[in-house]
């Protein structure tokens, strides 16, 4: 068991974000290459109306795809109850919902304050599901480009309400407002409330800070990390700026730490390949690619 546990968000957050498409073959050979790397958990689209998001009208298709390869957890994101149906009837071995903090974020993206979203997540998870799980992930939790502050208490409150009926709950940086003191002080009040049912960081690196977030998390007790190949996807609201925390760096930090990820940083960067095989005019991003492993490097396992 890998102590440092890391879900390739890219297919999906990068993907659903980048200004360009890619074909389904090449989201497949992705796939399949960091499936390869060793990446045992993959987000690989969402269940979203195909007309507001022509980039995951075949999430079915790749679905059903990545449960093909061995050792994978094929993770699906859905907005409601009809995209958990689509996910369920593709196959999803986990959903993973997300339930705005900022109430206006949450008014303007699905039109359903915060509470309401709870609301249809509980709907989602009184639905038969057998096998898979559920995921709440509190998005905007460190802040958003409509509201600015989010209350923590409003954080807390959504965890809270999200673990009595959802396997795990995590916390979402969605715009990339985090810094590592608020990254500790949320992540230890909502572990105070919720315990274990806490789970993952997703964290973007829109302003630079997403390893140091990451560190932060780490020392605050998490160990399971959703991160993009690439930095893929950016961010609307800040042009120039990188998308998700970047895998092949989160990678090397935790291994030069000497914490074993499972992933193989060679077999990641000939992913990384593909990735740009696949969608070449979109930019990606990454330190650790572009300047190779340091002489004497040594992976943690
Ligand atoms: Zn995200």
């Amino acid at each position: 068991m890998p102590q440092v546990h890391i879900c390739e968000v890219g297919p999906r957050d990068g993907l659903q974000n980048a200004k360009h498409l890619m074909p389904t073959q090449a989201k497949k050979a992705w796939i399949s290459a960091l499936a390869a790397a060793g990446l045992r958990e993959i987000e690989v689209g969402s269940f979203v109306p195909p007309k507001l998001i022509p980039a995951m009208a075949d999430t079915g298709e790749i679905v059903q795809f990545a449960k093909t390869l061995p050792n994978v957890k094929v993770v699906a994101l859905a907005p409601n109850l009809k995209g958990f149906q689509r996910a369920l009837e593709a196959g999803a071995h986990k959903v993973t919902f997300p339930v705005s903090a900022s109430r206006l974020h949450s008014e303007s993206n699905v039109r359903m304050t915060p509470e309401q979203m709870v609301e249809e997540v509980r709907r989602c998870a009184a639905h038969p599901h057998p096998g898979v799980e559920i995921e709440g992930a509190v998005s905007t939790a460190f802040g958003c480009t409509l509201q600015g502050l989010v209350p923590e208490d409003d954080v807390v409150r959504i965890a809270a309400a999200l673990a009595e009926f959802c396997d795990c709950v995590a916390l979402a940086d969605t715009v990339g407002y985090a810094n590592p003191a608020q990254v500790r002080r949320l992540f230890r009040k909502v572990r105070n409330q919720i315990g274990e049912k806490l789970e993952a960081a997703h964290l973007h690196n829109t302003r630079g800070l997403g390893l140091a977030n990451a560190l932060a998390a780490y020392e605050e007790g998490v160990r399971h990390f959703d991160s993009s190949m690439g930095g893929l996807g950016g961010c609307p609201f800040a042009p120039g700026a990188s998308g998700n925390v970047i895998t092949e760096d989160l990678v090397f930090m935790f291994e030069s730490m000497g914490l074993d990820t499972g992933v193989d940083l060679q077999r990641l960067f000939a992913a990384r390949e593909i990735l740009v095989e696949g969608i070449p005019e979109e930019p990606i991003y990454g330190h650790t690619p572009l300047a190779g492993l340091p002489k004497g490097f040594r992976a943690a396992a």
